[in-house]
């Protein structure tokens, strides 16, 4: 009689949710295929860190393979899903590839919308993958480099304008991070500009700053990161985006740097599956994370929207990912267990979390509020602590210690594409 081959689980997307159900099935008598369209998971909190200069891209990134050499019934595959057979069972790869599965697990994240107008992001490129963080960092020093060779006033203004569009934490963080680089850090490295006169603009369609954060930590952030020199434009929908600059509640400003921090949307999976999604493309799964009538896929993480927080919808962030996967692997387990009855997934907030600059930030822990340089420290130790790897977490306390005691950024790197500054 031939032996069984064991249960095989196929998980598409090596992000936080991903990881967390390869980490969660240890033990369990499976074996295991992870898939991704890149090499490294990605540590997001800390991308906008990457495109300011603060932190290089391999202290916040790991190669996924490196990560789980020492599971030996997981094998790590580099590839782009671009669909589902369902009744083969089978996942497709954009290269021809196909994979078969018992147990599919998709957690294939979300990226950057325009709300309808793509063509913005060559204009406005969002954050996302540590490409984008080291695009945006050479947009940034380039306006910068080219502003210092600039002769003429309107032009070197448009140089000297950073517009970042959306109030949610991504773009609370740029902003702050970005007027602290051009006022605090920069202004001793150059000789015909003035980086402290550069322009920050943080442009919201909303009322308010940091809209998932009670109103009163919203407007410490708003007085916080106005002390550093950002201007904030509340109730202002941008309306257009385009190599010259920015129309922002009907008037038009120059701008060389625009980023993009206003909206996402999730991967195709929805429709991969063929399965019904809401407005941001996210897979409506039932209660236990399946997908509709498909008991042996599962969706977690950015690319499902579920109310499970107390009847309220579970937020787009890194633990509910995390917990989702744990909850998924627990699923898996006992199906092999011969448990097949569904349990609900419940997620337990731990707070919401967003700095301004290098030495404040806003924390809402739900029972308590922290707010100030208290909040940056219990911040900063948070983000550390969950960082992979001892080095890693050495070399970014390191580097923010240098940054804090000397003010200089040694990041500040022009990498990718056309390397030099164009001639005028
Ligand atoms: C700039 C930024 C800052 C953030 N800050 C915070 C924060 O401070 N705190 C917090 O809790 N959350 C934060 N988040 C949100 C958090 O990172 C996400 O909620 C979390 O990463 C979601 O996990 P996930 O597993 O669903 O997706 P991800 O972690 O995004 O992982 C998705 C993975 O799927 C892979 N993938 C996608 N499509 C395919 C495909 N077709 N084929 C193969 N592989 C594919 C991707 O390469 C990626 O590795 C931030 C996000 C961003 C972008």
């Amino acid at each position: 009689m031939s032996v069984p081959l064991p249960h095989h689980v196929v998980i598409v997307g090596a992000g936080f949710g991903g990881l967390s159900v390869a980490h969660a099935l240890a033990g369990a008598p499976v074996r295991i295929t992870i898939i991704d369209q890149r090499n490294h998971h990605l540590f997001q909190p800390l991308l906008y860190q990457v495109g300011t200069a603060t932190l290089a891209t391999s202290e916040i990134a790991w190669p996924v393979r490196h990560l789980l050499r020492k599971r030996r019934e997981i094998v790590t595959l580099l590839g782009a899903v671009n669909g589902i057979d369902h009744a083969a069972r089978t996942v497709r790869l954009e290269d021809g590839g196909e994979i078969p599965y018992d147990t599919l697990v998709l957690a294939t994240g979300a990226r950057h919308a325009y709300f309808g107008r793509d063509e913005w992001e060559q204009f406005a490129p969002g954050l996302k993958t540590l490409e984008d963080a080291t695009s945006i960092r050479r947009r940034i020093l380039l306006s910068l480099e080219r502003a210092e060779r600039e002769s003429d006033p309107v032009k070197r203004a448009a140089l000297l304008n950073f517009v970042i569009v959306g109030a949610g934490p991504t773009g609370v963080e740029l902003a702050g991070a970005i007027a602290e680089l051009a006022h605090q850090n920069l202004p001793g490295e150059f000789r015909h500009i003035d980086t402290r006169r550069a322009r920050v603009l943080l442009v919201e369609a909303g009322p308010r700053i940091l809209p998932s954060f009670t109103a009163d930590l919203s407007a410490y952030a708003h007085a916080a990161l106005t002390r550093l020199g950002v201007e904030i434009h509340l109730d202002k929908p941008v309306s257009e985006c385009s190599a010259r600059g920015v129309i922002f509640g009907g008037e038009f400003l120059a701008a060389k740097t625009i980023l993009w921090a206003a909206g996402v949307r999730a991967s195709p999976a929805a429709a991969w599956l063929d399965a019904p999604a809401d407005g941001a493309g996210r897979v409506r799964v039932e209660t236990d994370l399946t997908a509709p009538g498909h008991p042996e896929i599962f969706v977690i993480g950015d690319t499902a929207p579920i109310e499970a927080w107390r009847g309220k919808p579970v937020p787009g962030s890194a633990p509910a990912a995390k917990q989702q996967g744990v909850h998924v692997a627990a699923a898996i387990a006992r199906r092999c267990a011969g448990e097949h009855a569904p349990r609900p997934f419940r997620y337990r907030h731990s707070g919401n979390l967003a700095t301004i600059g290098k030495r404040s930030a806003v924390i809402d822990f739900g029972w308590v509020k922290v707010r100030g340089n208290l909040a940056w420290w219990i911040w900063g130790i948070a983000h550390i602590y969950f960082l992979i790897g001892v080095r890693n977490r050495l070399a970014v306390a390191l580097s923010w210690l240098w940054i804090f005691l000397s003010g200089s950024r040694s990041a500040c790197l022009i990498t990718q594409g056309e390397s030099r500054p164009k001639a005028r």
